[in-house]
C-alpha cells in the first residue's frame, strides 16, 4: 500500500452517524445561501472586468488568490477583476509569506503589495506528551517499550521542526504553533483491538491530563514507542488521527505516532527527515481535513478509500507526498472537474477560527 503511507482513526467509523448529523445541520443554510447569491447574480448581472496587476517587496513572485480562491496566476502576471469588493492575497513563492489586501476594484489598476501587508498569523496550540512507559498484552504477553528523556527530546524536536518545515511553511505564515510540552511517566496502557491493532486512545490520555478540554488546545500529540526488544507493539500504522475533533468529547484534535526507534531514534529519524518527513502533517491534516473545513463550507479533495488526506494519486501526486501536503494546505490542488479551479484549505482558510475556538463558539466560522 503506497497511498494510504499511513492509517487514519477507526474511530472515524464510529462517528459517522455524528458527521450525517452535522451535514444536515448545515444543509439548509447553504442552500439558502446559494439561492440568495443567484438573486443578487441577476440584480447587477456584472460583465465588464478590470486588468489588476502587483507590485510585490523586491518583485519576488507570489500566487494570486482571490476572495479566498487560489486563480490559478502567479505575479507578475496581471488578472481580470469584476469590479466591486475584493480580498486579494499573494503567496510569495520564496519566502512563503503570504500578503493580504482588502480593495474596491473600479477600473484597472496596479496594486503595491509590501510586507505590511501580511495580516497577523493565526495562533494554534499544540500539546505534545511523550510517554515514558508505554504497556500492554503483548503476543509473547504483558510488557512495555519505554523512552528515556533523551529520546523523547528528540521526538520533541523532530515535532518542532515538521511545524517549520510544513505546517507554517505551507500555511505561508497563517499559521502561527504554540506548543505546549507534557510527558507522562507514569505507564500508560494502550488498547489491543486485536493481535496487531495497538492504540493509545484520547480516554487513557484525557484521564491523565485533565487540561485537555473543549477550547483550550487545537491539537494532541501522543508520541510513543512500538518496539523494544522483544516486546512490539507493532500495528499496520505509523500515525493515527481522530478525523472529526468537534465531534470528539474533547473537542480537540488527536493525533498519536507509534515510532519504531530502532538501535538509535537520531538515526530513525533523520531517515524519515530525509526519505518520507511528512508524519505529522498527514495526521494533523486528517484532523482538519476530513471534516472540520469541509464543516467550514471550504472546498477540499475528494476522499479516496474515504479520507481527503488520501487522494493524493487519484490528484496525480506522488510519494512522499509533500507536494500533496503543500497544495492541499495552500488551497492549490487542481480540480479536474472545474468548479473550484483549485481544492484545500488556502491561507484565508487558514486565518478563519482554529479548531479550539470553534469548539467552544458555534458561530465562530
Ligand atoms: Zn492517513
Amino acid at each position: 500500500m503506497r497511498n494510504p503511507v499511513y492509517s487514519a482513526g477507526l474511530r472515524s467509523f464510529k462517528i459517522t452517524r455524528s458527521m450525517k448529523i452535522l451535514y444536515s445541520l448545515i444543509a439548509i443554510p447553504v442552500l439558502l445561501a446559494s439561492s440568495c447569491k443567484k438573486g443578487d447574480d441577476k440584480k447587477s448581472e456584472p460583465k465588464n472586468t478590470h486588468t489588476i496587476s502587483f507590485n510585490t517587496p523586491g518583485n519576488e513572485p507570489g500566487f494570486i488568490y482571490v476572495d479566498g480562491q487560489y486563480t490559478g496566476s502567479k505575479t507578475p502576471a496581471s488578472i481580470e477583476l469584476q469590479p466591486g469588493n475584493h480580498t486579494i492575497g499573494i503567496a510569495l513563492q520564496n519566502s512563503f509569506t503570504y500578503l493580504r489586501k482588502e480593495t474596491n476594484v473600479s477600473g484597472n489598476a496596479t496594486i503595491d503589495f509590501t510586507n505590511a501587508d501580511k495580516p497577523a498569523p493565526k495562533t494554534w496550540k499544540a500539546l505534545w506528551i511523550g510517554l515514558y512507559e508505554t504497556t500492554g498484552i503483548s503476543a509473547t504477553g504483558n510488557c512495555s517499550t519505554h523512552f528515556s528523556q533523551s529520546e523523547l527530546d528528540a521526538g520533541y524536536d523532530f515535532f518542532n521542526w515538521s511545524l517549520q518545515q510544513h505546517f507554517e511553511k505551507y500555511s505561508y505564515g497563517t499559521m502561527k504553533w504554540e506548543v505546549e510540552r507534557k510527558d507522562i511517566s507514569v505507564p500508560v496502557s494502550l488498547t489491543r483491538a486485536n493481535a496487531n491493532w495497538f492504540t493509545v486512545e484520547p480516554s487513557t490520555i484525557t484521564a491523565l491530563m485533565p487540561q485537555i478540554q473543549p477550547g483550550v488546545y487545537d491539537c494532541v500529540f501522543v508520541f510513543w514507542r512500538e518496539k523494544e526488544g522483544s516486546c512490539s507493539f507493532q500495528s499496520n500504522y505509523f500515525g493515527l488521527a481522530w478525523t472529526n475533533p468537534i465531534a470528539e468529547p474533547i473537542k480537540t484534535g488527536y493525533v498519536t505516532v507509534k515510532f519504531d526507534a530502532g538501535t538509535s531514534i537520531t538515526d530513525r529519524i533523520n531517515y524519515y527527515k530525509t526519505t518520507d518527513p511528512g508524519v505529522y502533517i498527514h495526521e494533523w491534516l486528517h484532523t482538519t481535513g476530513e471534516n472540520f473545513y469541509q464543516n467550514k463550507g471550504l472546498a477540499l479533495p475528494a476522499k479516496a478509500g474515504g479520507y481527503s488526506v488520501h487522494a493524493a494519486e487519484m490528484y496525480n501526486y506522488s510519494f512522499p507526498w509533500m507536494n500533496w501536503y503543500l497544495d492541499f494546505v495552500s488551497g492549490r490542488v487542481p480540480n479536474p472537474s472545474g468548479e473550484p479551479k483549485y481544492l484545500g484549505i488556502g491561507p484565508d482558510g487558514l486565518l478563519r477560527c482554529t479548531v479550539r475556538e470553534t469548539a467552544v463558539n458555534n458561530n465562530c466560522r
